[in-house]
């Protein structure tokens, strides 16, 4: 048997210029972290490929498992490597299809090794024409049912067509560091996830109300962070009691502006321990419209004393889309578990939809909130989650 290794293609770091380099290692440091226990010799960089060799392809559903979760990754495939002539090629694609059940397919090269002879086309046309005369199968370039993928790279000949198709995006270390406010519920963690993807490296902070709720919703937390430590492998999580908190605004205020006042205390408190851990930027779930704190003008009134980014990647998307993103993530299903939000336990009937900027800071100063503040930060306690135990 031919050896085999697995052929990774990235995404946009084949974009980047001068500091591609400094993409690929990154990658390829990811690429080995999620590899762990799994058996490989090395992973090498090849014409702008990634190649793991020395791979046990009777394992192939562990790697495509980790490999999928390696942002930055395109596509890869399962491959044999073969001598780089025609003779080679051939005899190496009838062995794969014999097993094979298709009624279509397609032969496609790509050809980074111009020394060849024949060009992609060229190559696509001879192997193809073989295929037909022994299995009598008709070639289907639009969709397929088998896609014979042939790569010439560097004198070799690599031959597969079990395909791991990946996130795209960029590799988890080269896009900084943000703390993300996560609830159990379904958005936050799609938002995670999406930022997850750009390459950012995430902490988490999640604000409680125990015990006047259970502690359900820091146990769903911990359960979607093991999900999301699948592509950053571990994370870290800052559990904050919120209660004293909202206590005091309860006391202090008419309801129809709680949800506000609680919003803008997680984001004043969020700010102080990202600058406490150095980090630059926030992550929210928020979706334009969605409830009652998520119109444009609530979003203002709660977030305008904070001087630090606020990234909401789902602020345009469609509950439906945010939905399916979730499902696919494996969140979804522990987001919908019951179990008591520290804000919506605490919702009266008709929030405002609206709230003045000025009316909210004026009744959070009165309340006197600072001190509360920094001393949740100078307690705070983390845990780390991890993948791989
Ligand atoms: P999610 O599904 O993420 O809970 P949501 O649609 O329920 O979002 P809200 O409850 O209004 O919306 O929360 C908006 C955002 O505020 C959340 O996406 C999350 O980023 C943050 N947030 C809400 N509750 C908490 C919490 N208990 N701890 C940390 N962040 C929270
Ligand atoms: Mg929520």
């Amino acid at each position: 048997m031919n050896p085999q290794c697995i052929l990774i293609h990235y995404h946009e770091i084949g974009l980047k210029g001068d500091n591609r380099s400094w993409f690929e290692k990154k990658f390829i440091n990811n690429i080995e972290t999620q590899l762990v226990n799994l058996p490989y010799t090395k992973v090498q960089l090849k014409a702008a490929r990634i190649l793991v060799f020395g791979i046990d392809s009777n394992q192939y559903v562990q790697y495509q498992e980790r490999l999928k979760n390696v942002m930055g990754l395109k596509h890869a495939y399962l491959m044999s490597i073969v001598k780089l002539n025609e003779n080679d090629i051939n005899k190496e694609v009838q062995k794969q299809i014999s097993n094979l059940n298709f009624k279509t397919f397609r032969i496609s090269t790509k050809r980074q090794d111009k020394n060849f002879h024949l060009t992609s086309p060229e190559l696509n046309q001879l192997i193809g024409a073989n295929v037909v005369e022994t299995t009598a199968k008709n070639v289907n370039l639009g969709n397929p049912d088998l896609n014979i993928i042939i790569e010439l790279v560097n004198g070799e000949a690599y031959i597969g067509y079990k395909k791991i198709s990946g996130y795209g995006g960029l590799p988890i270390g080269t896009g900084e560091k943000a703390l993300s406010l996560i609830s159990s519920g379904i958005d936050s963690p799609v938002a995670s996830f999406l930022l997850l993807k750009r390459g950012v490296k995430i902490d988490y902070v999640h604000f409680h109300s125990v015990p006047s709720t259970s502690k359900q919703s820091i146990n769903n937390v911990r359960k979607i962070l093991s999900q999301l430590s699948k592509y950053q492998i571990e994370c870290n999580l800052y559990n904050i009691p919120l209660l004293e908190i909202q206590q005091k605004i309860m006391e202090n205020s008419i309801d129809k502006y709680w949800v506000i006042l609680f919003r803008k205390a997680m984001y004043a408190i969020s700010k102080l321990l990202a600058d406490k851990l150095g980090i630059n930027a926030l992550i929210t779930g928020e979706n334009i419209g969605q409830v009652a704190s998520q119109t444009i003008s609530n979003i203002r009134a709660a977030s305008d004393s904070i001087d630090i980014p606020v990234l909401r990647p789902l602020a345009g998307m469609n509950k439906e889309e945010i939905v399916n993103i979730a499902i696919e993530i494996e969140t979804y299903d522990i987001s919908i578990e019951p179990y008591e939000d520290c804000c919506s336990f605490f919702v009266p009937p008709h929030p405002s939809t609206s709230a003045n900027v000025e009316t909210i800071r004026k009744i959070e100063k009165t309340l006197n909130l600072d001190d509360l503040y920094h001393q949740l930060i100078s307690n705070v306690t983390v845990e780390s989650i991890s993948f791989y135990e």
